[in-house]
């Protein structure tokens, strides 16, 4: 239904309400309030000039009315409370007046103004309340819609087209849980009659839309396993753990299970969607390169993707190492890579003579032509977007697919973005990796933090020096790259050697900086954030990141995981003035899993995938920061609900046509 169609909504409005992303009787009627405004019933002494007041009394004076131009009206009378005689004045309501009898009972809403003893009301309920307290929605508005308009359209909406809204809830669910109707949900919502009432329309609502997202998230679960689209490979177990044995470490128990689930989704006809994850350092890339080797025993090419050239780059480095022995073929494509060498790597790829390919993300988008692709695997696949399953597919390719991701997701966001997906989670840290000692330090300390420095560049170990910006800018006062490489050269340029590496560099350069800090030639390596993902230098003993609190919980555990990756111990200073209670979070636990937990309750999920997909995330009612017991919930129900046999439900099938054109 258009919102034409509602009585009280004309053009203009609608393109008001357009503004605000309604444009429907739907999205009018589910357009919540964002918080309410709870007013107490209260009494004259104990309320403050200027204050909102709700008070019961009875009329004394005949109001006396007041006609202004252009149809405005003015009512004043005096009126008798408990707690004493107060004016009242209300604009626009004449027609009230021959309600307000002397000695009627009445409730009084509005502003009271205590030096002129005068309530402005902005209504009077002529029956008495029947609740102590009043909860008015308030909600999201634009120029020209007040929230009274708003609640006005809303109402008008809701009396007119309650009853052609879906309701994605089935009956047995309903009747189970003893909810209310949906339209009467809604009503409530927009109009509480009490905190009791509007907390369980809210569950109510909640759950309904945790419920029709989750059923969307089984569904295509279950058509992914139903689909036996994957390839069935033949995998050469013997071979597999020779290989395993060649690697300098034993793998960990969660390694092993991660590498075990993987080979039999690997043997299994059923399409690999699997996601890999693991806390930073817990040692996913060998699981990773032993994946790519079971699909070569069974006959497939493997890509492996990486976020940025730095980390591709790194990540080919350390293949070539393990692959060394094995008569292996493989590449490394980049957009350093030079136009002859592209040709090439293109041509080899197709006829098959390219086993393993590593790179960035123009691995599956550019129109790389593969002889049989069977598996694809993404690093630290949350910067990337999430359609590269439909980008492969689009290009004919069915290939299993492994992510890998170092961001501890908190486990509702896991439930609901990787919800599609299976998922083989490493805890278990190599053996004899210390935990990074983090302390915070303020900007003034700057001489002790430089001698902590010198102590350990003295033992022969790197630093990385983190800054939120490349070069200074007019409107912050900021840290940045150039002006640390300043300092840093100052202190310790004539012993060490400084570089820097930031984002706005070309890739070139960008990799020679970081193989010289790779191979030692450099101690102190200054960058900006681009280093965050993957980067392996075990030598790097201290990390120090100035302005600290510009950046999330999240991204700090993600630079710190740079430090510590051997048996050396590592320290991390985060420096900042600001915010520092937020900070000791991370002075306090080095669990990835736990800082996600906190830095998602004190910021929501924003940080953890910028801003486009955290879009895509977002819930009209339900807060995943709190609603995780029912999200559980609807989880379980809409499973149920789906392998429920009934080809007549037209919910259930509403429920998928909405997927499919999603
Ligand atoms: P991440 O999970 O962050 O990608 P990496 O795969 O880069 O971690 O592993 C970090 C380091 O730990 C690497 O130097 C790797 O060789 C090493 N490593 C991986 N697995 C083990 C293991 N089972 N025992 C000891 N060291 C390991
Ligand atoms: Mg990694």
């Amino acid at each position: 239904m258009a919102l034409e169609d509602v009585k009280g909504i004309g053009p203009r409005t609608v393109t008001l309400l357009n503004k605000l992303s309604i444009h429907t009787v739907e999205d009018l009627v589910t357009h919540y309030p964002f918080r309410y405004e709870v007013l107490q019933r209260g009494n004259l002494k104990e309320t403050e000039d200027g204050e909102h007041i709700i008070i019961d009394g009875r009329v004394e004076s005949v109001p006396i009315l007041v006609r202004f131009k252009a149809g405005l009206n003015k009512m004043n009378f005096r009126f008798a409370t408990a707690s004493g005689v107060v004016g009242v004045s209300i604009f626009n309501r004449a027609f009230l007046k021959s309600h307000l009898t002397v000695g009627s009972g009445i409730t009084v809403i509005g502003k009271f103004d205590k030096k002129k003893n005068v309530i402005t009301a902005s209504e009077i309920k002529l029956e008495p309340l029947s609740n102590k307290v009043k909860i008015e929605p308030v909600y999201h508005l634009t120029n020209g819609i007040t929230n009274k308009n708003m609640s006005l359209y809303i109402n008008m909406a809701l009396l007119g087209c309650a009853n052609q809204i879906q309701d994605y809830i089935p009956s047995y669910l309903q009747e189970k849980y003893h909810f209310v109707n949906k339209r009467t949900a809604l009503n409530i919502v927009h109009n509480p009659p009490s905190a009791e009432k509007l907390k369980e329309a809210l569950i109510r609502l909640k759950y309904e839309e945790l419920f029709a997202f989750m059923f969307k998230i089984n569904y295509l679960k279950e058509e992914n396993k139903k689909s036996r689209s994957g390839l069935a490979r033949e995998i050469d177990h013997q071979k597999l753990d020779a290989f395993i044995q060649t690697l300098p470490f034993p793998l960990t128990t969660d390694q092993q299970k991660a590498v075990e689930m993987i080979v039999g989704d690997l043997e299994s006809n059923s399409r690999m969607n699997r996601l890999l994850q693991g806390d930073v350092g817990s040692g996913k890339t060998i699981v990773s390169f032993i994946a790519m080797y079971a699909n070569y025993l069974g006959g497939y090419q493997s890509a492996l993707m990486a976020p940025t050239e730095i980390l591709a780059t790194q990540h080919y480095a350390t293949l070539q190492k393990f692959f060394a022995n094995f008569s292996i073929r493989t590449c490394l494509l980049t957009g350093s890579t030079s136009k002859k060498e592209k040709e090439k790597i293109y041509h080899d790829l197709a006829s098959g003579e390219i086993d393993m390919i590593v790179g960035t993300h123009a691995l599956i988008q550019e129109d790389v032509i593969y002889h049989n692709l069977g598996l694809v695997i993404t690093d630290e696949q949350h910067r990337f977007g999430v359609n590269q399953r439909a980008n492969l597919e689009n290009k004919g390719y069915k290939p299993d697919i492994l992510y890998m991701s170092a961001t501890p997701i908190p486990r509702t966001y896991a439930l609901t973005i990787y919800g599609d997906m299976d998922v083989s989670t490493i805890k278990t840290r190599p053996k004899g990796r210390k935990e990074v000692k983090t302390i915070i330090k303020k900007n003034d300390e700057i001489p002790e933090i430089l001698s902590l420095m010198y102590e350990e560049l003295k033992l022969g170990h790197q630093i990385y020096v983190i800054a939120p910006l490349i070069e200074e800018s007019e409107n912050t006062d900021l840290t940045t790259v150039n002006q640390l490489k300043d300092q840093m050269n100052l202190a310790f340029g004539s012993k060490f050697k400084i570089d820097i590496v930031h984002g706005k560099m070309a890739a070139a350069a960008k990799e020679v900086s970081m193989n010289r800090f790779i191979q030692n030639q450099v101690q102190i390596l200054i960058s900006t954030t681009v280093i965050e993902v993957g980067v392996d230098v075990p030598n790097a003993t201290m990390m120090l990141i100035f302005d600290a609190d510009r950046f999330g919980l999240s991204t700090l555990h993600q630079l710190r995981g740079r430090v510590g990756r051997s048996d050396l111990a590592s320290t991390c200073i985060l420096i900042s003035n600001n915010d520092t209670k937020r900070l000791e979070i991370m002075a306090h636990t080095n669990d990835g899993f736990q800082i996600s937990e906190e830095d998602f309750k004190l910021r929501g999920h924003g940080d953890l995938f910028g801003t486009k997909q955290s879009g895509d995330m977002t819930f009209k009612v339900a807060d995943l920061t709190q609603d995780y017991k029912i999200l559980l919930q609807a989880k379980e129900d809409s499973y149920q609900y789906l392998l429920q046999d009934d080809n007549n439900d037209t919910l259930k099938k509403s429920l998928i046509t909405s997927i499919v054109h999603s």
